[in-house]
Parts: structure tokens; sequence; C-alpha cells
């Protein structure tokens, strides 16, 4: 083998290194990462198994395009939404008011697994823009942070309600 030959052989195995080594950063990247994502991680517990995983792939996308998102409350027992809606009926004075911003346990997807809140605003947007592709669709005029899956993955959203009283 010539002197160059050898060479250039040298470099293809360098290159072929090189590109294993990138490869095995940028698989372990996400679980170097593990630790910002663990809270969200936790944000699916309880939710419907198929909105938990649209979740976490669109998450992941976001999180790929340097977009921060997370889940701000998912799921949610009977008792914290009775006191969300307690809350709510003080804050808003009637039932009809209160409506449109907390339902009571028996109506609240958060309570049935078929709801969350994410944040920031800028993931929100990013969500409303992208969430489709996984069938994750805004649902209320009033709460930006308000997602379900509503559509089939890379359908169509059906159209944003005023607020959760139009349900
Ligand atoms: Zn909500």
């Amino acid at each position: 083998m010539s002197a160059r030959r050898a060479l250039s052989r040298l470099c293809v195995q360098l290159l072929a290194i090189g590109f294993v080594l990138t490869a095995g950063l940028l698989l372990a990247g996400p679980t170097a990462q593990a630790a910002p994502n663990a809270g969200s991680a936790a944000g699916t517990d309880g939710l419907d198994p198929a909105l938990a995983l649209a979740y976490t792939l669109a998450e992941r996308e976001a999180q790929g395009a340097g977009v921060p998102l997370w889940i701000v409350s998912g799921y949610r027992t009977p008792a914290e939404q009775e006191g969300l809606w307690q809350d709510g009926l003080r804050t808003y004075g009637s039932p009809d008011v209160a409506r449109r911003w907390v339902l009571p346990p028996n109506e609240s997807t958060h309570v049935s697994g078929h709801a969350i809140d994410v944040g920031p605003q800028q993931g929100a947007q990013w969500l409303q823009a992208n969430g489709s592709r996984y069938g994750l669709c805004r649902m209320y005029d009033n709460e930006w942070w308000h997602f379900e899956l509503a559509t089939a993955p890379g359908g169509v959203c059906p159209p944003i309600l005023p607020d959760a009283s139009h349900r």
C-alpha cells in the first residue's frame, strides 16, 4: 500500500470514528438534558396515554427547535378540580361566569386526563401552530394554554370556542 493510499484510508477511518462519536453524543444528548425535562415527564402522569404520547412527541420537536415547552397542569384529581371550581365560584361570583374559566370536576377534561395546560406563552404559540401534526389543538379563545387531543395526527383542529362554557 502506498503512503498516499494509507493516508487516505486513515482519513476515512478517522471520519468514521468522528461520525460514531458525533452520533453517540447526539444520542446521549437527551439523557444528559434529562433534568429540565423531568418536570414535564412527570407532567404527563395520569393523562390519557394517547394524549401523553402526542404531547411528548410534540415537546421533543419544540425543544429540538429551541422552543421552551412544558406542562403547567395536566391530570387533576377530582378533589383538586373541586378546589379550583370553588375558587372560581368565589372569584367570579356565579357558576355561569366561573364556567368560562373553570369547570366542576365531573365536566373537566383535566380530571378525565384529556387536557393539558402548557407554558410558557412562546411554547403555547408553537404548539398552536404545530400541534395538529400530533393531533393537539388549542380549544378556547380565552385560554392560550389549554390543549387537547382533538383531531387525528396531521388533521385539522376544530374551530376554537370562545371559552369552556361553550363545550
Ligand atoms: Zn386547561
